[in-house]
């Protein structure tokens, strides 16, 4: 039951506060961002937030009826709406309305126009077509200052602020006038401007029927003083909303002084994207500068050559790294100069040169020279070249390279050439030599065979004729022998035939081969044999051995007329080798010949060759055998005073083997 009665109490103070609230119709139209009907379809703007919550807590709601400014005014008159908003007093209006006593804003009329407009000043209105709202206290006043500065202009009557607006910007009229809260933020979007045609600064009011809604007039005075002296007020927060957070305050700005602003603005954009351009600019070129500057770092502390500059005093200005590393000058060192790298020859010869590119006609020089460079022999080539600092003044310019490898191959190579010319030389001497030698027996075969045919020859000269023909064909076998043995040898064809002999029996053979040599020349003629005919058992080639010994002895008989010639080989127990001589008092050898003697063809090149024969191969074969063998061999003598020819052998016995 209590429930019951709950309820009911609940309804019916539901229902009484519904049945007394208010409702007041406002005449509503265009006069953005007052009020005006938004693309929703719905009424709004400052007016409109301020009256609605005037309408909370007075329990008041607002209907707006919209429609044109005139209709507005018509609809107030006959009883259709019961208020109006942003009413200007008018005498006529008067009659009809009554005002709340505080104004809403004071607002003021302005005419504006398309931006490339000539419109200034009021006279420029001549001629002109002006947009005007309807019944608008704006319009009508700006048709009586044109009579009154007698202008004669053309009105375009419109329903509403923005069909003004509308107009201008098609560009259908000239200008058009509105009061600047429209204005103000709405030149914005329409991309008009104000013609700094400004006149007329007037209240205007809330307005209610006149003698009618006293109270709701009241409400309204009442409410508007708090919102007028109150910054926080809903009328205030809702006017800066509208305003689009105080365009207006700007837009009411004289025009030059925008134009002014807009052209600072534009001048510091273009000065910063100027700034910005040269900037990256500078950024582009520094960022060039240090790439080439490490480039040319990196190029020259790498390079495998000595750089650099010095100045008219022969200082170093510039050097690179190869320059300080290699000479262990300390990069500080500003200062040093040849004088702290080279020797003071090499100084001298460099410092010259360095001023003669300074001071004469001569302005490259290519230099090759020998130096102490880190405690080693170098060969540098030297490429100085007269430069010209930018500061004018006079330098040496340098690149040294280290040719110790290059000259060192060219040294080879010159050697190599001599080598070679000297070989040719040889040959050619030796072939002509040759000739030479084969031809005399030859010759001697044929004159003597020729002899032979006489008929009355005795039988003494038959036999002498015969001895001749026998030793020159000897002769040329040995030559023809020579010749293949060298190749052989030369080709690498000779092979040692090692076997067991005992070295007293060649010792012993050759020892009678020559004895008639010796009696004929009536020359001493005496052998040396080391060892018992037993111990001379060894292992190796026995037609090498007799070969060289033969060649010893042949040349020995060769080249000495008189005294002695002894041969034979001494036994070295510690060395475990056999040392062979033939010692002679011959013709003796220059010294300058001794090691030449060894060579091939070398016969050819001996000037004191005293005309005997051989083809100068002899001792060539015998160093080859020898050195085959195992053992070397060399000369001791003194020109005219006999030679002695050693050679050695390893001693090798046949059960060793
Ligand atoms: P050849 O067969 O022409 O004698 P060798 O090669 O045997 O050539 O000797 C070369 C040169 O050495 C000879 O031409 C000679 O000038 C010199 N020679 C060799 N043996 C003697 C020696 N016992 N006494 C003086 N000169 C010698």
């Amino acid at each position: 039951m209590n429930k019951t009665i709950s309820i009911f109490l609940i309804l019916f103070v539901v229902i009484t506060i519904c049945v007394s609230q208010d409702t007041v119709r406002v005449g509503a139209f265009n006069l953005y961002p007052g009020i005006f009907l938004d693309v929703d379809g719905e009424v709004k703007g400052f007016y409109v937030d301020a009256l609605n919550d005037l309408g909370k807590k007075e329990n008041i709601v607002f209907k707006y009826v919209y429609g044109s400014w005139e209709q507005g005014l018509a609809r107030v008159k006959n009883g259709e709406v019961d208020m109006l908003t942003s009413v200007a007093v008018t005498e006529e209006r008067l009659a009809y309305m009554d005002y709340t006593s505080t104004p809403l804003l004071t607002v003021w009329s302005e005419v504006y126009v398309n931006p490339n407009s000539e419109i200034n000043g009021i006279l420029d209105l001549e001629g002109k077509t002006i947009a005007v709202m309807k019944s608008d206290f704006n319009g009508g006043f700006l048709k009586q200052l044109t009579d009154k500065f007698d202008v004669s202009c053309t009105f375009v009557e419109t329903d509403d602020f923005e069909k003004v607006f509308e107009l201008i910007n098609s560009k259908q009229v000239d200008a058009g006038v509105v009061n600047n809260t429209f204005g103000a933020p709405k030149s914005v979007q329409y991309g008009l401007l104000s013609s700094g045609i400004v006149f007329n600064p007037f209240d205007i009011f809330f307005t209610v029927k006149k003698d009618t809604n006293q109270v709701l007039l009241k409400i309204l005075n009442t409410h508007l003083y708090k919102w007028k002296h109150d910054l926080n007020s809903v009328y205030n927060i809702a006017l800066q909303k509208w305003s689009h957070d105080n365009v207006g305050a700007i837009e009411v700005m004289p025009g030059w002084v925008r134009k002014a602003i807009y052209s600072v603005l534009l001048l510091i954009a273009i000065l910063m994207i100027f700034i910005g351009l040269l900037r990256y600019r500078v950024k582009v070129a520094t960022r060039k500068v240090k790439y080439s500057e490490l480039l040319f770092k990196t190029f020259m502390e790498n390079t495998p050559a000595y750089v650099y500059i010095k100045d008219n005093k022969l200082k170093h200005i510039y050097r690179n790294r190869m320059v300080d590393r290699v000479n262990k000058v300390q990069p500080s060192n500003k200062n040093s100069s040849a004088k702290t790298i080279f020797e003071p020859d090499i100084v001298q010869m460099v410092e010259k040169t360095d001023y003669e590119i300074l001071n004469s006609e001569v302005k490259q020089t290519n230099l090759q020279y020998q130096c102490k460079l880190n405690g080693k022999d170098t060969w540098l080539h030297d490429y100085k070249f007269y430069l010209r600092l930018p500061n004018s003044e006079a330098a040496v310019g340098g690149v040294s390279f280290d040719i110790t490898k290059l000259k060192e191959t060219e040294f080879e190579l010159i050697k190599a050439k001599e080598k070679a010319e000297e070989s040719d030389r040889l040959k050619s001497a030796f072939l002509a030599n040759m000739s030479h030698e084969i031809r005399t027996p030859m010759n001697g075969i044929l004159g003597f065979s020729e002899l032979l045919k006489q008929p009355d020859l005795n039988n003494k000269d038959k036999d002498k004729y015969i001895d001749v023909i026998e030793k020159s064909g000897t002769r040329m076998l040995n030559i023809i022998n020579d010749i293949i043995d060298i190749s052989k040898i030369e080709s690498g064809q000779m092979v040692i035939n090692n076997q067991a002999l005992n070295v007293n029996h060649i010792i012993d053979d050759l020892y009678g081969f020559f004895q008639e040599d010796a009696k004929g020349k009536g020359i001493d003629f005496e052998m040396v044999k080391g060892l018992t005919n037993v111990e001379a058992s060894l292992t190796s080639d026995s037609d090498k051995l007799y070969a060289v010994l033969s060649n010893l002895l042949k040349n020995a008989f060769k080249y000495t007329f008189s005294g002695s010639i002894e041969f034979g080989y001494r036994y070295h127990s510690t060395k475990t080798e056999l040392e062979f001589f033939v010692k002679d008092t011959g013709i003796g050898i220059v010294e300058s010949q001794l090691e030449k003697i060894f060579e091939r063809f070398i016969q050819a090149e001996i000037d004191d060759k005293m005309a005997l024969q051989g083809a100068g191969l002899g001792l060539a074969i015998s160093k080859a055998y020898v050195e085959m063998l195992g053992g070397r061999i060399w000369v001791e003598s003194e020109f005219g005073n006999g030679s002695t020819f050693f050679f050695i052998l390893p001693f090798k016995t046949s059960e060793a083997v």
